[in-house]
């Protein structure tokens, strides 16, 4: 095959590599890139920090809320985070664009805000359970169940014993 068929095959058939970085290149479904967080439906169970295998997560709370934390230069897209995340809101996105220089490290940071809310009982602050988990939970978030769930634990607990479903 000479060199002018061999091009003529190569114009027909078009590129056979990605055109990145002129245009994005694609990845599989499974890629397992930066991490994103839906803070709708985060219930601040802290299941990621517990298995996070590269210390990426991290929690705090002050009297208003609870903040997650995730260091991006740190996670080591092991998964483990959105397999143990009971209301999957913690997941890996197939965004690859991670890297970053150096003195870019400290920058590389999501936070999430999980607010507190007052209880309707008692007005004491306490984290509020999202849909995610109550329709795990009850399987139908109705009206028993949203009242419930703006009460504290210990006027939850105080309403059960009266007969109202847990
Ligand atoms: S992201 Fe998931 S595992 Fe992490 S605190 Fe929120 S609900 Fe729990
Ligand atoms: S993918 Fe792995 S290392 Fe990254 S935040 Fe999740 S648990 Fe941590």
């Amino acid at each position: 095959m000479n060199f002018l068929q061999v091009l003529i095959d190569n114009l027909r058939k078009g590129p056979a590599t990605e055109p990145f970085p002129f245009g994005d290149a694609s990845t599989p479904a499974a890629y397992r890139g930066r991490v994103a967080i839906d803070q709708d439906a985060c219930v601040g169970c802290r299941m990621c920090e517990h298995v996070c295998a590269g210390g990426a997560i991290r929690f705090a709370e002050d009297n208003e809320a609870l903040h997650l934390v995730i260091w991006h230069n740190t996670c080591v897209s092991c998964g483990l985070c959105a397999v143990y995340c009971p209301t999957k809101a913690i997941t890996l996105t197939n965004n690859w664009h991670v890297s970053h220089r150096q003195e870019d490290k400290y920058k590389q940071v999501d936070h999430v805000t999980i607010p507190y809310s007052a209880c309707t009982s008692c007005g004491v602050v306490f984290l509020k359970a999202q849909d995610p988990l109550m329709q795990l939970a009850y399987k139908t978030v109705g009206a028993n169940e949203t009242r419930l769930r703006d009460l504290c634990p210990d006027c939850r607990r105080v309403e059960s014993s009266r007969g109202a479903r847990p």
